[in-house]
């Protein structure tokens, strides 16, 4: 049996993910802050490290797949805790679980998003993400008219996974690292954004060329074929599932 950990796994693509995986007959560890095999804060130094043992003791050390999508959305004021959920919580928690990967010769997924490409992310944020240095995107990130913290954190994310995954340390060790990029997908993410009064109609009047919001099953489809065998060919790659939208916006960017 195959056996896979992913954070976020009570809502949304993470439980959409959950789902399709048991139904193949896979065994899902999941981690959230409630209702789940592994319940820990992954906005926290000892929440990350609680949730990494948690998972090793639980798969004994051996792991098919690990997808990192539990995030926190653009609608939520604490800006803070967007880049230390979405940026911090997922690398500590696929290096930490990177041995275990190894050991399955397994593979993973960071669940960006097309506000990587397509909001204002190429920030200072981005940068203190991939410094390393989670007190100044912190800092930063409480400025509520400062940078994008959800875009800052999720570009980070995409450009961690590309610096990482050719190493020596991941695919080295035989481990596929990628990510994928959703576009506007209806989970209680979204409607967090679409509820919001300035947010909303953003959300609501942003163009999806393929029609209407994505589902969380649709991006835990791309997900599955990410962390399975046949996308062994795919390393580093970031894979938008966004209805279009980004290639709407940057049809010449690559
Ligand atoms: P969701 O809110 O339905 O699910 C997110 C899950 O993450 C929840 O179960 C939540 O409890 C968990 N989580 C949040 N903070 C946590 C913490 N501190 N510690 C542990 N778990 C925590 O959202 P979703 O739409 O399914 O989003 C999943 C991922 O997809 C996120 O990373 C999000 O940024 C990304 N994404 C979503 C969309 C979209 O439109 N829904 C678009 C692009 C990217």
């Amino acid at each position: 049996m195959r056996v896979h950990a992913v954070t976020g796994s009570g809502s949304g693509i993470g439980a959409a993910l959950r789902r399709r995986l048991e139904a193949a007959g896979d065994r899902v560890i999941g981690v959230d802050l409630r209702d789940a095999e592994v319940e820990a804060d992954l906005a926290t130094v000892a929440g990350r490290t609680a949730a990494v043992a948690g998972v090793l003791a639980a798969s004994e050390n051996r792991l098919d797949g690990v997808v990192a999508c539990a995030g926190l959305g653009p609608h939520v004021p604490d800006g803070a805790a967007i880049v230390s959920v979405n940026y911090f919580g997922a690398v500590a928690v696929l290096e930490g679980l990177r041995p275990a990967l190894a050991a399955a010769r397994g593979a993973a997924v960071a669940v960006s998003s097309n506000s990587a490409t397509i909001a204002n992310s190429d920030n200072e944020i981005a940068a203190a993400c991939l410094a390393g240095d989670e007190g100044r995107a912190r800092q930063l990130a409480r400025d509520p008219a400062g940078q994008s913290a959800y875009g800052g954190s999720k570009l980070a994310l995409a450009r961690w996974v590309r610096r990482q995954a050719t190493t020596a340390d991941w695919i080295g060790a035989g481990v596929r690292l990628n990510a994928i990029a959703p576009g506007a997908v209806l989970t209680p993410l979204l409607q967090g954004g679409l509820d919001h009064p300035a947010l909303g109609d953003a959300i609501r009047s942003f163009p999806i060329p393929t029609g209407g919001f994505g589902t969380a099953d649709q991006i835990a489809a791309a997900i599955v074929f990410l962390i399975g065998p046949d996308s062994a060919f795919c390393c580093g790659s970031v894979v938008f599932v966004d209805g279009g939208t980004d290639a709407l916006f940057r049809p010449d960017r690559l």
